[in-house]
């Protein structure tokens, strides 16, 4: 069974139609990279598919429920998490609080349990030097990287990411996708990552979904993908 099937997703704001037909099917543990040019609709699916906003048509399943109709909350507890293009941190809480606020989205821990929780992912992200710094003391690297390790503290099953690694720098990227194969390692989470950067989507995904104003024009192995005409000329047309 898929971890996360899409099918027949579209999207219409007034008279642009962002996603057309789309469908997006992940297997538990995969590695998929989502890319497109700008305004391609990426972003978009990721909304649709967690809730943020809702499909015009379409259908959306986790691990073969059926979860079209909830609420992103309720997704979030069914397993599916989140990280955001531009990120949404409490700049005023301190780092294991951020996480923390993730951690509390599973049901029924005590405050000690979500710190103990909390402060175990900071740790296995080499951030636990920072739990007690203000959001606003961290470089822009460390808070995307919270950020990663909040959605991490509601253990989900599949992990959708909106380029996670803009705006870092070299050492900063490898340093992510270390993290990325370590997660997906560790926890069999199958993660969907857009991301902008080819070679980083070259050396981590097993499968690559292309996007181009709003229609899905290609899928395949990294390489695959590559080679493909309609991918070099959607990039061209940029
Ligand atoms: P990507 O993430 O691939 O760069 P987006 O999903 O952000 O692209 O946007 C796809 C298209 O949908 C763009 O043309 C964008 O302007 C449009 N769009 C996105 N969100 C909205 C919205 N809330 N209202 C109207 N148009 C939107
Ligand atoms: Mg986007």
């Amino acid at each position: 069974m898929s971890a996360l099937q899409a099918t027949g997703i579209t999207k219409r704001f007034g008279g642009l139609l962002a996603l057309s037909e789309v469908d997006l099917t992940v297997d538990p543990g995969e590695f998929v990279a989502l890319i497109g040019p700008n305004g391609a609709g990426k972003s978009t699916l990721l909304n649709v598919l967690t809730g943020l906003s809702a499909p015009t048509t379409g259908r959306i399943a986790l691990d073969g429920r059926d979860i079209t109709r909830l609420s992103t909350h309720d997704r979030i507890r069914a397993g599916l998490g989140r990280t955001f293009q531009h990120g949404r941190l409490f700049e005023r809480l301190s780092v294991i609080e951020n996480v923390m606020v993730g951690a509390a989205n599973r049901k029924g821990r005590s405050e000690a349990e979500l710190r103990s929780t909390a402060f175990a992912q900071l740790r296995r992200m080499g951030l636990e030097r920072f739990a007690d710094q203000p959001i606003s003391a961290l470089t822009y690297g460390n808070r995307r990287m919270v950020e990663l390790t909040r959605v991490l503290a509601c253990e989900p099953r599949v992990l959708l990411l909106d380029e996670p690694a803009a705006g870092l720098n070299t050492g900063e990227v490898e340093d992510l996708m270390a993290r990325l194969r370590a997660i997906r390692a560790q926890d069999k989470i199958a993660i969907v990552l857009i991301e902008h950067n080819m070679g980083m989507v070259m050396r981590l995904a097993e499968r690559v979904v292309v996007l181009n104003f709003g229609v899905k024009i290609a899928e395949g192995t990294p390489a695959e993908v590559q080679a493909d005409p309609a991918v070099l000329s959607a990039y061209l047309g940029e």
